[in-house]
């Protein structure tokens, strides 16, 4: 589909790891991309490489009907964006904000957005700088949809996947925040399995290909617990939750022996041994869903 040339240019805030590869994505797509960041140099490559490098954030957001921010938190974002002459650079022009930070905080950016007519929406990035410009990247927007579709050509020009959450303007910051729960749980988790097994003797390059199958066995429960977790409904007829708190316990007795800090798997042992306290004890591991959200429990 052709796009006419004025939407095919973008401004880029933030030059981090992050902002770097979506702007050297742009560029690869033979996007015009102007590009600033709050401190000076970072834009080098990118500029030998085409980019326009703007001396200010007004004069960079100035220069697009779209811009991307992509910096560490939503304190950074705010400090650019809500600097006077960058709101009234920014009235009736485009911001895709691809930072990431809670739901609230996207929602009350969004919000200052409206008051100010900036069009927003909010989006998340949900794999690494390597994957950005190709297919194994992954975005989640969120926003008005009719936005979204119009800049969905520039967007596309950074690869991968892009799904259109929704118009709450939380959304891809919620699904962020729930996806990245999943990651950095299980993360520590391997880093506490490497201590317990290296005191064990066992090397983590000979843990690993145990590891990668252990990894593999949480997919299909992914997908074959979802019903039953939005339907509250936790079948324990496979592994029931006093199983499941045994398991734990001998990981906890096994790694404090070693003198290794077991509390992360401690907290998740806590919260099994309460389910089955309150009689759910024939029930699988994920009822303790409902034991963490009381909402949910009551309701
Ligand atoms: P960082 O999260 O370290 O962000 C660095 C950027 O934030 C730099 O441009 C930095 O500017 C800017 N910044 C920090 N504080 C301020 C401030 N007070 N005012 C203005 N700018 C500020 O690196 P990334 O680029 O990797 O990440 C950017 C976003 O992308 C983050 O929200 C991150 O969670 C998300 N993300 C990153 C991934 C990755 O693999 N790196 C993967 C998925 C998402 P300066 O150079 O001046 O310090």
């Amino acid at each position: 589909m052709s796009t006419p040339t004025e939407q095919r240019s973008v401004t880029v805030l933030g030059l981090g790891p992050m902002g770097r590869a979506l702007a050297g994505a742009f560029l690869d797509a033979g996007v015009r991309t102007t590009v600033w960041n709050r401190t000076p140099g970072r834009e080098r490559e990118l500029v030998a490489r085409g980019a326009l490098g703007a001396a200010s954030a007004e004069e960079a957001v100035a220069a697009s009907p779209l811009t991307v921010v992509c910096v560490v938190n939503y304190d950074a974002s705010d400090t650019i964006l809500r600097r006077e002459a960058v709101t009234t650079a920014l009235k009736g022009r485009t911001v895709v904000n691809l930072t990431a930070d809670t739901p609230a905080r996207a929602r009350s950016t969004a919000a200052w957005a409206a008051e100010h007519g900036v069009r927003y929406l909010d989006g998340a990035i949900m794999t690494p700088t390597p994957t950005i410009g190709t297919p194994a990247a992954v975005f989640l927007h969120s926003g008005p949809a009719e936005l979204y579709r119009e800049h969905r050509p520039v967007l596309d020009t950074l690869g991968g996947t892009h799904t259109h959450l929704g118009e709450d303007l939380g959304r891809a910051a919620a699904y962020d925040i729930a996806l990245l729960d999943i990651f950095w749980t299980a993360m520590s988790g391997y880093a506490h399995a490497l201590a317990v097994a290296r005191a064990e003797g066992i090397s983590a390059r000979e843990l690993a290909p145990f590891a990668q199958g252990i990894g593999a066995i949480l997919p299909p429960i992914f997908e074959g617990a979802a019903e039953e977790v939005d339907n509250g409904v936790f079948s324990g007829a496979n592994n029931p939750l006093t199983s499941a708190a045994s398991s734990m316990a001998h990981i906890v007795h096994a790694s404090e022996e070693h003198g290794i800090d077991a509390g992360v798997l401690r907290a998740a042992e806590g919260l099994a041994r309460r389910a089955i306290e309150e009689g759910h004890g024939g029930d699988g591991f994920l009822r303790i869903t409902d034991i963490l959200d009381r909402r949910r429990k009551h309701r």
